[in-house]
C-alpha cells in the first residue's frame, strides 16, 4: 500500500451483488478502495442450479474481478484475493489467510452460507449449491450416478444410485428439483437410453405446508402442480430429522434411502472472528444495521446485502435476502459515503419475486399481480439475462438457452474431476 496516499481507505469484504455495486459507485478519487473476496470472480447465484443440472457452465455466470476492475466505473479499485477470517474493530484491520488489511471504513458484504441448523457435520454428507464450486460438485455427482446406473442390471443398485432427495422447498429447492425432473423426462430417454425415467426418483421435502412460502399461495400451488408434471414427488409438512448411512429419516418416522441429498433448506450469515468490540450478531448470524446500513454500535463499519439485518414494519424478521435488496442497499450506501451525508434512510422497493420450475414453467409475483406458465418463464429469463454481468456472458447464456430449448441438447454433461496429484492442499488451507 502506498503510504503517501492520503485518501481514506475503504475495505469491502465480498464482491457479490452488494460489493460490486459499491465498487462501481464509490468515488475512486476520494477513496482508496480494496475489494477482498475469497474467489477471484463475481458470480450469479440465481443460476447456480443450472450449473448443478448441466444447463450452464460456470464461466457463463461468473466474471473475473480483475477484468471487472478494468471497466470505467470500477477502475481504480484494487482486488485482493483472500478469505477474511478475522475483523479487529479496535485496530481497524481485517485479516485474511494471506495478509492484514487496514481500513478507515469497512463494508461487510460477504453474504451467506448454508445453514445446517445446529448440525454442522451435515456439510460432510449432503450436496449444496450455494457457490459455483458446490454446484459443480453436485453436477458431477448427478452425472456420475447416471453413468454408473447405466453399467448395472441390478435393479436394486440402480434404484439406490438414482434416488435423489432435495431438502427445502424455497426457490432453490424448487428450481433444482424441477431441473432434475427435466433431466428425468427429457434427457434420460435421449442420452441414457438403457435407463427408464421411472427408475429415477426425485423427492422434494418441505417442512411447511406449502412450497415457496415467501411467495403468494397461488405461486405455491402452481409450483407444486408444475413439479408434479415433472414427476417430482413433493412432500409438504415433512422435516428431515437425520441423515445417517444414506437413510433420510423424516419427523413422522418414515425413511427414504438416498445417497445424494441436495440441501437447500436454509442460509446463515458468513461468520468471522470478531475482535475489539462487543458485537452481538442478529438472527441468522447477520449484522444488525440502522436505516443507513451502519452496523449498530460501531463507527465506520457498514453491512449490506444478505449479511445485513434490517427489520422493517413489512419485514419484521429482516429484509428478504434477495439480490434486489443487496443492490439497492449498496447503491444508497455508496451515494451516502461519497457525499459524507447520511440523511436518507434506506427504503426497499420490492420489484417482485419469481421462480422457474422448468421449460415454459415459472411463477412470478409482480407488483401488478401473479402470473405463471410461459409468460412468467419468459419474464424470468429476460430478468436473469439482463442481470448477468458482462456482454459475453449474456450472449453465452442466451445461446445456450435457445439451443437447449429447441434441441434439448447442451454440451455440458462432461464429467470433469480435479486430479488427485500433486498432493498439495490449496493455499491458505489448514
Ligand atoms: C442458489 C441461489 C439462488 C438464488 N436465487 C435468487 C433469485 O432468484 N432472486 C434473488 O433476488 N435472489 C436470489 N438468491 C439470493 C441472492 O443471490 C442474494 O440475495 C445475493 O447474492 C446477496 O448479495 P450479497 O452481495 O449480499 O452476497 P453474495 O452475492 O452472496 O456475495 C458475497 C460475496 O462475498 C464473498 N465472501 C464470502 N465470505 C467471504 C470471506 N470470508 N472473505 C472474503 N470474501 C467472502 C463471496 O465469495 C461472494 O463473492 C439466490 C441465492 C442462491 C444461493
Amino acid at each position: 500500500m502506498d503510504t503517501r496516499d492520503t485518501r481514506e481507505k475503504i475495505v469491502i469484504i465480498g464482491g457479490g451483488f452488494a460489493g460490486l455495486n459499491l465498487v462501481k459507485r464509490l468515488d475512486k478519487k476520494k477513496f482508496n478502495i480494496v475489494l477482498v473476496d475469497r474467489n477471484n470472480y463475481h458470480s450469479f447465484p440465481p443460476l447456480f442450479y443450472q450449473i448443478a443440472s448441466s444447463g450452464l457452465d460456470p464461466d457463463s455466470i461468473c466474471f473475473p474481478f480483475r477484468r471487472e476492475m478494468q471497466k470505467d466505473k470500477a477502475k481504480g479499485t484494487r482486488y485482493h484475493m483472500g478469505e477474511v477470517r478475522t475483523i479487529d474493530f479496535a485496530r481497524k484491520e481485517v485479516v485474511t489467510q494471506f495478509e492484514t488489511l487496514p481500513y478507515d471504513k469497512l463494508i461487510i458484504a460477504a453474504g451467506c452460507t448454508n445453514n445446517f441448523f445446529g448440525n454442522p457435520d451435515m456439510i460432510k454428507y449432503v450436496y449444496t449449491i450455494k457457490t459455483a464450486s458446490e454446484a459443480m460438485r453436485c453436477r458431477n455427482e448427478i452425472l456420475e450416478r447416471l453413468e454408473r446406473a447405466c453399467l448395472t442390471h441390478d435393479m436394486e443398485l440402480r434404484r439406490k444410485l438414482l434416488s435423489f432427495v432435495v431438502v427445502g422447498g424455497g426457490p432453490t429447492g424448487v428450481e433444482i428439483a424441477g431441473a432434475l425432473g427435466e433431466m428425468k423426462r427429457d434427457i434420460v430417454p435421449r442420452e441414457y437410453t438403457s435407463l427408464k425415467p421411472e427408475e429415477i426418483t426425485i423427492t422434494l421435502l418441505e417442512g411447511s405446508n406449502r412450497l415457496l412460502s415467501a411467495m403468494s399461495p397461488q405461486s405455491s400451488e402452481d409450483a407444486k402442480e408444475y413439479l408434479k408434471r415433472l414427476m417430482v414427488d413433493v412432500r409438504l409438512g415433512k422435516i428431515m430429522k437425520s441423515y445417517d448411512q444414506n437413510v433420510v429419516t423424516l419427523d413422522d418416522g418414515s425413511t427414504i434411502y438416498s445417497e445424494s441429498v441436495i440441501w437447500t433448506a436454509g442460509i446463515t450469515g458468513i461468520t468471522f472472528e470478531l475482535k475489539g468490540a462487543d458485537i452481538r450478531l442478529a438472527p441468522g448470524n447477520r449484522f444488525a444495521v440502522d436505516d443507513y446500513n451502519r452496523v449498530k454500535g460501531l463507527d465506520d463499519v457498514f453491512a449490506v446485502g444478505d449479511i445485513a439485518y434490517l427489520p422493517t414494519e413489512h419485514f419484521p424478521r429482516g429484509l428478504p435476502q434477495l439480490a434486489q435488496v443487496a443492490i439497492q442497499q449498496a447503491r444508497l450506501l455508496a451515494e451516502q459515503i461519497n457525499k459524507g451525508d447520511f440523511g436518507k434512510t434506506f427504503v426497499y422497493k420490492d420489484k417482485g419475486s419469481m421462480a422457474t420450475i422448468g421449460r415454459n414453467l415459472a411463477v412470478a409475483d409482480l407488483p401488478k399481480g401473479h402470473i405463471s406458465g410461459f409468460f412468467a418463464w419468459l419474464i424470468w429469463m429476460f430478468i436473469h439475462l439482463i442481470s448477468i454481468l458482462g456482454m459475453r456472458n449474456k450472449v453465452s447464456v442466451l445461446i445456450n438457452w435457445i439451443w437447449a430449448y429447441f434441441t434439448y441438447n447442451t454440451s455440458l454433461r462432461l464429467l470433469l474431476h480435479t486430479t488427485r496429484y500433486p498432493l498439495r492442499s490449496r493455499w491458505g488451507e489448514h
